[in-house]
């Protein structure tokens, strides 16, 4: 059970955003991150999309909950929702093995996967 993944880059973590679908980003040098993978606290807020008004997504997370700011652009705005967990997506990424960020195919792949096992349930 693992809301966050870790990846090869040992900073550099993930959790799958239930409004965009898809995989989100922290940097530890730069945001500060309680450590639990299951039920993580990240500081600051984490803000997506920037450039892209359509898509911008902005969210505190909080004890494995995810708060979406006032700002975001999709349905799921000013709610708070727990995150998934990586396991219920049906993917197998706590293996950092599995998710190698060093290559955008690899990248892709994955998340296609994690996406796709997400809109069969
Ligand atoms: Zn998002």
């Amino acid at each position: 059970m693992a809301k966050i993944i870790a990846t090869t880059e040992p900073t550099k973590f993930v959790f799958f955003c239930p409004a965009c679908r898809e995989g989100h980003y922290f940097d530890t040098r730069i945001w500060t991150f309680n450590g639990d993978m299951d039920k993580p606290t990240v500081r600051a807020s984490i803000l997506t999309h920037i450039n892209d008004s359509q898509k911008r997504c902005h969210s505190f997370i909080t004890d494995g909950k995810i708060e979406f700011q006032g700002d975001c652009a999709h349905s799921l705005k000013g709610q708070t929702v727990d995150l998934p967990d990586f396991d219920a997506l049906g993917g197998k990424p706590v293996d950092p093995e599995v998710f190698p960020p060093d290559t955008a195919a690899g990248e892709k792949a994955f998340w296609d996967r994690v996406k796709g096992s997400q809109s069969n349930t």
